[in-house]
């Protein structure tokens, strides 16, 4: 069993990042900003929220952190996107989800300008990316699939199980998986709540991508030998041992499933820091102008 390292490798790929960035500069072009909006004071969204501004920091990249209380009217929200996609010095807008309930998250990423959704979040990215155009690939999916690209693990002919099917990382990790370059070519099914013989079909995988965000959901039961898997899930469960209370728990049951497995994911330090590095990439190629000129 191999783990892969999504500390090592998005260390990695911030380097590179740094160099090309430093680059850039020396050679009079800009640097990559990325704005963030965060609504409210949920915990999980603080922590990755700083995070991606902490990363920015370290890469050499500008960021702009916009915060509003809870009560913030969708109308208020949508006036500063607009307001920033017509800033021309920010390149990439990332507005941290959940949103409180009383704002469409569809109205506010269909307010990004689709030329600074780094997040990969617009349907027109979604849709160029489903046809194989240039676009911004959500980061977590984009984050799994550089992953791996990195490990040279071999995709073609494979049968990917996909166990979750949400817009943001189900639904574009499938489609990656299954398009006809590498990584890619798989043979993709993809799983849900209303899946009949979920073990059955994940015990056919060769590879299993669990973005259902259920803890330990995957057991070694459910996991045929020698399977690459990756751990998308990342759930708060309270742990008093831990000092900020809670432990960070992934969707697959990493003690029994590991020894399975060719190559597994650890929770943390797998996919969460690759969407990280996924989303600082994104930002460079807006900052660039690659996908949209
Ligand atoms: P989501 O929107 O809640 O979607 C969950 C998906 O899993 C849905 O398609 C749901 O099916 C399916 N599902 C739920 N329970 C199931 C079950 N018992 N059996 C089969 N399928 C089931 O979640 P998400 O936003 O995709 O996130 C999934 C997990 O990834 C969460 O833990 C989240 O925190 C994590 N995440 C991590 C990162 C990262 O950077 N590492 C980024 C994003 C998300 P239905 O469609 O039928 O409801």
């Amino acid at each position: 069993m191999q783990l892969l390292d999504g500390k090592l490798i998005s260390a990695q790929i911030k380097e590179e990042l740094k160099v090309e960035v430093q680059k850039q500069i020396e050679n009079g072009g800009k640097i990559p900003h990325l704005a963030a909006i965060l609504v409210g004071t949920n915990g999980a969204s603080e922590t990755y929220v700083a995070s991606k501004i902490k990363n920015c920091g370290e890469i050499g990249f500008r960021s702009s952190l916009i915060r509003y209380d809870s009560t913030v009217t969708e109308t208020e929200l949508l006036d500063k996107i607009i307001e920033i996609n017509q800033d021309d010095d920010i390149d990439g807008l990332i507005v941290q989800l959940p949103l409180p309930d009383h704002i469409s998250v569809d109205k506010v990423i269909e307010t990004i300008d689709v030329r600074k959704d780094v997040d990969g979040f617009h349907p027109i990215n979604l849709g160029r990316m489903a046809k194989g155009l240039p676009s911004y690939i959500s980061a977590t999916p984009f984050g799994v699939i550089e992953l791996i690209k990195r490990y040279k693990i071999e995709t073609a002919g494979k049968h990917c199980v996909v166990v979750g099917r949400s817009q943001i990382v189900g639904l574009p990790v499938s489609l990656l998986m299954q398009r006809n370059t590498y990584p890619g070519n798989s043979t993709v099914t993809i799983i849900h709540s209303r899946t009949q013989n979920l073990k059955e079909i994940c015990l056919q995988a060769d590879i299993i991508i669990a973005a259902l965000g259920r803890p330990e959901f995957i057991t070694a039961d459910m996991v045929k030998e020698g399977a690459v898997v990756i751990d998308v899930g990342l759930t708060r469960v309270e742990d008093a041992t831990k000092k900020s209370g809670f432990a960070l728990k992934g969707d697959v049951k990493f003690d029994e499933v590991a020894p399975k497995c060719s190559y597994i994911t650890p929770v943390p330090g797998g996919v969460g820091l690759m969407t990280i590095a996924a989303l600082m990439t994104n930002t460079l190629l807006s900052a660039r102008k690659e996908i949209y000129g």
